[in-house]
């Protein structure tokens, strides 16, 4: 049981070039945490569990003060840099345990609707678009990885429509894509955008702190959160801060960190626009590991997500950010030739989390200690969904829902480096074998 302190061994490094959020406005200056500041309850971390955890924490105790605490700014973290894909059903080729599936997939419905409502509600100008997405394969090589998605599907009882190649050059205007599994429901968004609506409609009784990375987590005396310029006390600390919680030294070896990158072009023109289909946007998912996340967006802009890099460093040096910059210049000019040289409003890396058993981190860990991470497949949504719930089981609030989440098995212990840098790079391995062409 964790007694004394613990201090933060890395904080956040994600880096520049996130171009969901540099293209945005600049916020207003940051209310960074200074003295004491005293809360009822403490979340870490401003993604999107953290949020949501923050918002219904004061829903359901509205004489409560809640503080939100972030290392960085909202928006410029993994849940403002991904690519936007916010999944109401997810399937993939690997799924075993139908059961497991099934509860997982409920949680993702129910996290779709949950954000789409807050955007909706708050009037969040985020380019949220009910397009749907395509499971995409290049090469016949993986259209059993194709098959696996549209098997799961069917399984899961939710309906999708084959694409075949000329389908495929209709919508994106290109010949690259030999077969597709369309599915609608799910939504893209720009999510620094999102993040940054879901942080400006806090209820009232949140107080959130930007550029405030906690340093120390201590419980002499209490819980007390150690920033730079001041210190938090709170009767209940929630770790929402995903990879880094083992950084504060809990949650160890639960979480496998996947660094992926993504590149966003400058708006194209209309010469432009003309080569990538009918429709004015897309989302294509890769159905192979190896494959491109691509998207138009509303905005007419390319977006390329590839490459996988354990991240145990949880850093991008900038070697290897000009080797994904290439890798994605290539990825476009394999798709569409006359866009090649189209420039890049930024590239950038961000971590995700995996389990071993795609199993859940939920619940307490510690006296006046809970913890939510999301991993594995559809984290935003999922993790948006499972930050509510954390905070309704804080406050007693049982529902089917929750009862689904808790039913699901917890994230199973992985082995320390070396082993696990070892058996991660034989995963990525095996999937550029499966899927040279794919990305
Ligand atoms: C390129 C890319 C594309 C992706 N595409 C998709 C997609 O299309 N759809 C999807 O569902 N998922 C996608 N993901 C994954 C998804 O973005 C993440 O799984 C999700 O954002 C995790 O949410 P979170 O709230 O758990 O963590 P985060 O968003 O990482 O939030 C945790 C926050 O904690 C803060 N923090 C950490 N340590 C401290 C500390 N010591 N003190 C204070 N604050 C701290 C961090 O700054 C961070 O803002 C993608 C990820 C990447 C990198």
């Amino acid at each position: 049981m964790f007694s004394g302190s613990r201090k933060a061994r890395k904080l956040p490094n994600d880096g520049p070039g996130n171009a969901w959020y540099e293209t945005l406005p600049p916020p207003p200056p940051a209310r960074v945490v200074n003295g004491t500041v005293r809360a009822d309850f403490a979340v870490i971390g401003a993604g999107t569990c953290g949020c949501a955890v923050a918002r219904r924490l004061a829903e359901l105790r509205p004489d409560d003060r809640i503080v939100l605490v972030e290392a960085t700014r909202v928006g410029y973290g993994t849940s403002g840099r991904n690519a936007g894909f916010m999944l109401d059903h997810h399937s993939h080729g690997g799924m075993k345990h139908m059961e497991a599936a099934a509860k997982n997939d409920r949680l993702f419905a129910a996290g779709t609707a949950y954000l789409r409502n807050l955007v909706a509600e708050h009037q969040i100008q985020c380019d949220w678009s009910d397009w749907g997405r395509i499971y995409v394969a290049a090469e016949d090589t993986t259209q059993s990885a194709l098959q696996g998605v549209a098997d799961g599907f069917d399984r899961l009882g939710v309906p999708w429509q084959p694409v075949d190649r000329d389908g495929m050059e209709e919508i994106t205007g290109t010949r690259f894509y030999r077969h597709g599994v369309r599915a609608e429901g799910s939504a893209l968004v720009q999510p620094a955008a999102m993040m940054r609506g879901l942080a400006a409609t806090l209820p009232m009784n949140v107080t959130l702190f930007e550029d405030s990375p906690v340093l120390e987590l201590a419980t002499r005396g209490g819980l007390r959160l150690v920033c730079p310029e001041g210190v938090i006390e709170a009767d209940q600390v929630i770790l929402a801060n995903h990879v880094f919680a083992e950084e504060l030294g809990f949650l160890k070896h639960r979480i496998v960190p996947l660094a992926t990158f993504a590149s966003l072009t400058r708006p194209l023109n209309e010469v432009e626009k003309a080569q990538v289909g009918s429709e004015g946007e897309f989302g294509l998912l890769p159905a192979n590991a190896n494959g491109s996340t691509v998207r138009l967006t509303r905005d007419g802009r390319i977006l390329m997500r590839n490459t996988l890099h354990y991240a145990r460093a949880k850093h991008f040096p900038p070697e290897l950010m000009a080797e994904v910059a290439g890798n994605h210049r290539h990825s476009i000019a394999g798709r569409w030739p006359g866009l090649a040289d189209v420039e890049f409003a930024g590239t950038w890396g961000g971590i995700l989390g995996f389990t071993r058993n795609e199993g859940t981190v939920f619940g307490a860990i510690g006296p006046g200690l809970w913890a939510v991470m999301t991993a594995d497949a559809a984290p935003m949504t999922k993790g948006a969904i499972s930050g509510k719930l954390l905070a309704e089981h804080i406050c007693g609030l049982d529902s089917e829902l929750l009862g689904v989440l808790l039913s699901l098995p917890k994230a199973a212990l992985m082995p320390p480096d070396p082993i696990l840098r070892f058996l991660v790079n034989r995963e990525i391995g095996k999937a550029a074998a499966t899927g040279p062409g794919e990305r």
